[in-house]
């Protein structure tokens, strides 16, 4: 892919032999006589690295390196031909990436130029593996829903936003209905592809803002914000229904079919956290205990 840079200098001969010399050493180069037409170029081309001199007729180069640097991430490297008058230290601080001292030899610019780039993609790469990091910290590695640490912290952001903004918040728990007969059957590996596929038909059932997460073995929670007990409770029904209808062979002409108890609950400013939870675990055992395959509800007494 090719990189675009941009080169910001009032002087024409130097500005177009570099531009040339960046051309002919792979770069896709644009060339701008000053911050005020540098910035033109930059609204409508994709740039990564603006090489300018400081002494500019207008905005000189520091503050064009300021402006930048408040606005996009982009790499400025300053020339100056007075090293007297601008600092290092100056241009560090106002985001610059390098500094040259002018006359520059192209051949310098571009290994500082090739440097800039490697710690840019550097930092591109470090910023990739933190967020590949993070989303492990939060995903369980079977199912890839969110796990249960996850399940507690965005249940208190949640419940924070409930009782500030007074938005009624819906909470499920789901727990597969004799799951155990199906492992000892079937095997765990033949268990583990039942979490798979009903993670994925459970997730299919929620909206953007709704999350699922494994909530132990093979329990699930899912919370509803801005979702009503009633509403919560239509959720609950079509997630029932459509495991229900999930199809599940563990053997050859054998199918099975497997189900889930649901719990619902609302959030009622309840006093202490987990009462919520255990509102939603209670009504989990409701269905259990009327035969499974079932949505049972729990609600806390308004005040
Ligand atoms: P109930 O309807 O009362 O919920 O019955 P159950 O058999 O589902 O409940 P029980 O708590 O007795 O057993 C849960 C079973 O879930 C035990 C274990 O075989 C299975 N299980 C839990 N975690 C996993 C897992 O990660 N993979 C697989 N394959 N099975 C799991
Ligand atoms: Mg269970
Ligand atoms: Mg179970």
């Amino acid at each position: 892919m090719t990189i675009n840079i941009l080169i910001v200098d009032d002087d024409g001969d130097i500005r177009d032999s570099m531009h040339e010399f960046m051309d002919k050493s792979g770069f896709n180069a644009f060339a701008a006589s000053s911050a005020e037409e540098a910035i033109k170029i930059l609204k409508v081309n994709s740039i990564e690295v603006v090489i300018t001199d400081i002494m500019l007729p207008g905005r000189d180069g520091l503050e064009l390196t300021d402006l930048i640097k408040s606005k996009c991430d982009i790499d400025v490297m300053v020339m100056t031909g007075y090293s007297g008058n601008y600092s290092y230290e100056e241009a560090i601080n106002k985001g610059a990436s390098d500094f040259l001292f002018k006359p520059v030899r192209f051949e310098e610019v571009l290994l500082r130029l090739k440097r800039v780039l490697r710690e840019r993609q550097l930092t591109k790469e470090r910023v990739q593996i933190l967020e590949k990091l993070e989303k492990l910290a939060i995903t369980d590695g079977l199912t890839r829903l969110y796990n249960l640490r996850h399940f507690y912290n965005q249940l208190e952001v949640e419940v924070d936003r409930s009782n500030r903004y007074g938005h009624s918040l819906g909470l499920l728990l789901l727990d597969i209905d004799r799951f155990k007969v199906y492992n000892d059957t079937y095997g765990h590996l033949e268990g583990d592809k039942v979490l798979i596929k009903l993670s994925q038909t459970i997730r299919s059932c929620l909206r953007t803002m709704d999350s699922a997460f494994r909530y132990g073995g093979e329990e699930f929670t899912i919370i509803l914000p801005e979702t009503s007990g009633e509403e919560a409770q239509t959720v609950a029904h079509r997630i029932r229904k459509a495991v229900e209808t999930e199809k599940f062979i563990p053997e050859p002409n054998k199918p099975y079919q497997v189900t889930i108890s649901i719990g619902v609950t609302e959030y009622c400013k309840d006093k202490e956290f987990a009462d919520f939870i255990k509102r939603a675990d209670k009504a989990m055992y409701l269905s259990k205990l009327a035969g499974r395959n079932k949505v049972s509800s729990l609600f806390a007494e308004k005040n």
